[in-house]
């Protein structure tokens, strides 16, 4: 194991003299299909490794992680496994680095959903070897990127941690997303129309940067902008695949849309917004216990179109989160509108997020108290006139 400082981006790309380059950063290979999982063993002769970590929860390590373990085996590679079942929190990260350190990995399989995924990159950093993704779950767009949410062992948000590399090899099994539970297809899909919305305020204000310090190219804002496009156009189309646990092609473009190009889109084009929302959301207990990142992402679309004054565009997202089942008002977040502790508390927490900066408005927790308002407004509407049972459907 190295002694792994932590990995502050700005520190490589800022640029004192001028504005900040524009960088594209990216995981070496993205590998999406039906079956894929079984030919994990041959993937990793890509990286030369011998002996594989492979991290996962108990119950996965039993289900698509065993499918992932036959096929490294097979291919005569030593694999040691470990259980992850918590948050991913620096202990728990502290635990399993732990638990691989004497084992000399020289990879990590992280297989699971975004925290599982979040903690494998934290662990392969602190012992210095590649990681591979293998999410299991298309409900986030954590996979490729180069970055890790942290939570406090309670699940709050605490901040996020930097990697010099994006994972080495990405695997997505579009038939385990079939497989699993509709609702997280669907927290996928809001998490990934966050996506265009932050990159465009981010593309059209000059001083805006993305997480990583650095001006967003014109190929972040063209996945961006497919990325979007897809949603719209085959979101509910893929929705009606995964109650049905088929593969098809709405299928294998939307979990493409919320992996890869939400994935890149949000980690080079920049964020806004629309994720302050909805990471201030997880201080409001009723909220994290009970709700999906991309549940609280939906929200914060719809919020920061109001701040932006877009009513069309924000009447245009909420009619589509409301035919797949996104939450579109506060109730859908089991919030009342007249509990003004939480909202203040929402309010407060957004307009101290970073990412609010890139804004060409100022985010004052007034400003931010309003757009939660207007979208609770706007949404309610919404529901009104399209109904809630795609919502329902999802949350019974
Ligand atoms: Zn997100």
């Amino acid at each position: 194991m190295r002694d792994a400082p932590l990995f502050f981006p700005q520190t490589i790309y800022a640029n004192r003299k001028g504005p900040a380059p524009r960088v594209l950063l990216a995981p070496q290979r993205y590998i999406q299909g039906q079956g894929v999982l079984a030919n994990t063993g041959k993937y990793l002769q890509l990286l030369g490794a011998k002996r594989v970590g492979i991290l996962a929860s108990s119950r996965g390590l039993k289900a698509d992680a065993k499918t992932v373990i036959n096929s490294i085996e097979a291919k005569g590679l030593e694999v040691h496994t470990s259980a992850f079942d918590g948050e991913c929190s620096l202990a728990e990260i502290d635990k399993q680095v732990e638990a691989f350190s004497d084992k000399f990995v020289d990879c990590l399989i992280a297989v699971g959903g975004g925290k599982c995924v979040d903690a494998g990159k934290c662990i392969a950093y602190r012992l210095g070897i590649d990681v591979v993704i293998v999410p299991t779950l298309a409900s986030n767009d954590a996979p490729t990127s180069a970055v890790s949410v942290l939570y406090t062992p309670d699940g709050v948000s605490s901040g996020a941690e930097f990697f010099p590399q994006n994972p080495a090899i990405v695997i997505v099994d579009t038939q385990v997303v079939a497989n699993a539970s509709t609702r997280y297809l669907v927290a996928g899909i809001g998490d990934a129309m966050a996506t265009w919305y932050e990159a465009r305020v981010c593309l059209n204000n000059p001083n805006a940067t993305t997480i990583m310090g650095t001006r967003p190219t014109l190929a972040a804002n063209a996945i961006s902008t497919i990325c979007a496009e897809t949603l719209y156009a085959v979101g509910e189309a893929a929705v009606e695949s995964v109650k049905a646990n088929r593969v098809d092609e709405a299928l294998e473009k939307v979990v493409e849309a919320n992996t890869l190009l939400s994935g890149l889109g949000f980690e080079s084009g920049g964020l806004a917004v629309a994720h302050a929302i909805a990471q201030s959301y997880t201080n409001l207990p009723i909220v994290h216990a009970n709700y999906l990142h991309g549940e609280m992402v939906a929200m914060g679309v719809l919020t920061q179109l109001m701040i932006e004054g877009d009513v069309d565009e924000a009447n245009k997202a909420a009619e589509f989160f409301a035919k797949v089942g996104l939450p579109i008002h506060l109730g859908q977040l089991s919030i009342e509108v007249s509990d003004t502790a939480s909202l203040n508390l929402l309010a407060k927490e957004t307009s101290e997020y970073a990412t609010v900066a890139n804004m060409p408005m100022e985010i004052t927790k007034s400003v931010a108290l309003r757009g939660v308002i207007a979208a609770h407004d706007l949404g309610s509407k919404v529901a009104g006139k399209i109904g809630d049972s795609a919502y329902q459907s999802l949350h019974n």
